[in-house]
């Protein structure tokens, strides 16, 4: 569903330029769970912003669904890992989730009912009228999950989404989004530094090395879900 190859991407140009992605190649097939791990400066969140259409790749080119990504694709919605300052203060957890979807002007109906199945997917339905500053950190990431969930239900971008919470926070929001991905069947790529997490959650961890400029190596492996 999802094609990356032969992805390479530079910052920057001349001394300055710095090469973040060297020749990356990745297919993630429909309703697949990939984690994608790797140390700091290994290029992760440079590729979740090539996939999203929020960077332009040097070269290489990444497909959805056989057809070459031309600026950011409606299929796929990010969480990235400050969820809180991506929330609006001053509008309900519903017109939060609901957001992404008016600027792409869906209709009233569309929007309540895509809304609704999202905070019912994350377990919020009864806090859809509060604000986000109301609500603890882990529900707040999870009006972040819903968020992506009502946008795109085709594939989710997460970028360390459970980094800047509580360890049993994270346990909680961990099964959450495995319970989702069965429920819903939605594509879900998962950035992670964390090697237990990923070896939790995906149905295949996909390791980024750690010195681009040197080589990057893309190793896949198979491993059951425990
Ligand atoms: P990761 O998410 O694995 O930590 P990044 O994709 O953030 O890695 O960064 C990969 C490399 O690209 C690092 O060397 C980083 O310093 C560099 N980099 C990231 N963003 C920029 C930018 N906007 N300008 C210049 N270099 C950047
Ligand atoms: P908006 O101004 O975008 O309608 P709201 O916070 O009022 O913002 O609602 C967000 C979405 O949820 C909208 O699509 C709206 O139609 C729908 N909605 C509003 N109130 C309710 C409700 N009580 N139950 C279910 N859906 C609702």
């Amino acid at each position: 569903m999802l094609t990356v190859s032969n992805l390479q991407k530079t910052y920057g140009s001349g001394d300055q330029a710095v090469e973040a992605i060297r020749d990356l190649t990745l297919t993630v097939d429909k309703g697949e769970f990939v984690c994608i791990v790797g140390p700091s400066g290994a290029g992760k969140s440079t590729m979740l912003k090539c996939l999203c259409g929020l960077l332009q790749p040097s070269s290489g080119t990444v497909t959805l669904n056989g057809v070459p990504l031309n600026g950011p694709p409606k299929e796929i919605a990010s969480v990235f890992q400050d969820y809180s300052r991506s929330l609006m203060p001053w509008f309900t957890v519903r017109r939060n989730v609901g957001l992404p979807l008016r600027n792409r002007h869906r209709s009233a109906a569309d929007r309540a009912a895509r809304v609704a199945t999202a905070l019912e997917a994350v377990g919020l339905t009864s806090f859809g009228g509060r604000y986000p500053w109301q609500l603890s950190g882990g529900m707040q990431q999870r009006v972040a999950i819903a968020r992506g969930l009502a946008y795109a239900p085709e594939i989710l971008l997460l970028d360390e989404p459970f980094a800047s919470v509580d360890a049993q926070t994270r346990a909680d929001l961990e099964d959450l989004i495995l319970r989702v991905r069965d429920d819903t069947g939605v594509t879900m790529l998962l950035v992670t530094h964390d090697i237990d997490e990923a070896v939790y959650l995906a149905d295949r961890v996909v390791v980024m090395s750690a010195r681009p400029s040197v080589v990057l190596d893309t190793v896949e492996v198979d491993l059951p879900r425990p």
